[in-house]
């Protein structure tokens, strides 16, 4: 499999390196699906962002304006999932750590969590029943606090979630918020995760390490500015989750063959490769992969060797 991999960059044989087991460790649940099948959902042609952007504002335009308008319900955020579980399958993603929104989560607080559950699980089961999916609690850094105190007890009793995140405009509020609710996370043996050093600094990162425990974080591109922080990472073994074209389409990375992974990569650090919204974006995991070897910024060799990290997750 690991010589399938290699040949497949070199050839540049999308359909091979698509066949070949992969994880996608940063992946937004409702943004996950292809845009040709999201469109049928919606019954129009949709559009994956084709400029740079330089805000998350930008990016929540662009959902507000293709999908959510029709989507924003029960059905429709199940719907969008349903699409991101047939889309890991299509790209030979066997490992997926699938966040869900908590603010859609809540739709269903009360009683209809059990369905929602029981929906996902068929779903899973039906769509792509060889996919270990791992479901993730994802938290927006802005999310009301007291709303989250109340109701994170809910969300675990479901022992539906394996892992937690934080997502959003990072430190949005101040960290120590978040620590009873990642204490409880840890303690319901979920993988402790956050968005962190995408748009801030790696003294950003330090402080969610520190407060936090996280094991992995999704992005923590700053490192690559700060050789404590990446020699940090590298001894604790904190994994980053990195998103190479969400990085150059959110602008913060001007080219793939300038993407930090090298520097990240060379000091040692533990980095895997994911998709962050496949429906915006427009490029899967497999696309990734093939993007990074083109831009020569990895050798199909080290691309092989960051895959059976992830798998190894
Ligand atoms: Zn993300």
């Amino acid at each position: 499999m690991n010589d399938t991999f290699i040949t497949a960059l070199k050839n540049n044989d999308l359909p091979a390196l698509k066949a070949i087991p992969k994880s996608d460790l940063h992946n937004h649940g409702i943004f996950g699906g292809n845009i040709l099948d999201v469109g049928k959902l919606v019954n129009k042609e949709l559009f994956c962002l084709k400029h740079k952007i330089k805000t998350l504002d930008e990016m929540a335009g662009w959902t507000m304006n293709q999908i959510l308008p029709d989507l924003y319900s029960r059905q429709g955020f199940i719907s969008l999932l349903e699409a991101a579980m047939k889309q890991a399958k299509a790209d030979g993603i066997t490992i997926l750590e699938m966040s869900i929104d908590s603010c859609l989560i809540d739709l269903f607080v009360g009683n209809e969590m059990d369905a929602f559950v029981s929906d996902i699980k068929e779903i899973k089961n039906r769509v792509a029943p060889d996919l270990n999916l791992r479901p993730e609690l994802g938290i927006k850094w802005e999310k009301n606090i007291e709303i989250l105190y109340g109701r994170i007890d809910t969300y675990l009793a479901t022992d539906f979630f394996k892992t937690i995140d934080l997502y959003g405009p990072e430190k949005a509020q101040p960290i120590e918020l978040f620590d009873t609710i990642y204490k409880k996370a840890h303690g319901k043996g979920l993988k402790l995760k956050a968005h962190i050093g995408e748009f801030g600094t790696p003294g950003d990162m330090l402080e969610v390490i520190d407060k936090l425990q996280v094991t992995a974080i999704q992005h923590g591109i700053a490192a690559a500015n700060s050789s404590v922080v990446m020699q940090l990472l590298a001894d604790k073994q904190i994994q980053l989750n990195l998103c190479p074209t969400s990085n150059i389409m959110l602008s913060r990375v001007p080219a793939m063959a300038k993407h930090p992974i090298r520097t990240l990569y060379d000091n040692g650090v533990k980095v895997t490769i994911n998709s962050d919204d496949m429906l915006i974006f427009g490029s899967s995991v497999s696309e990734e992969y093939l993007k990074l070897y083109n831009s020569g910024v990895m050798t199909a060799q080290e691309l092989n060797d960051i895959r059976l990290i992830g798998l190894d997750n």
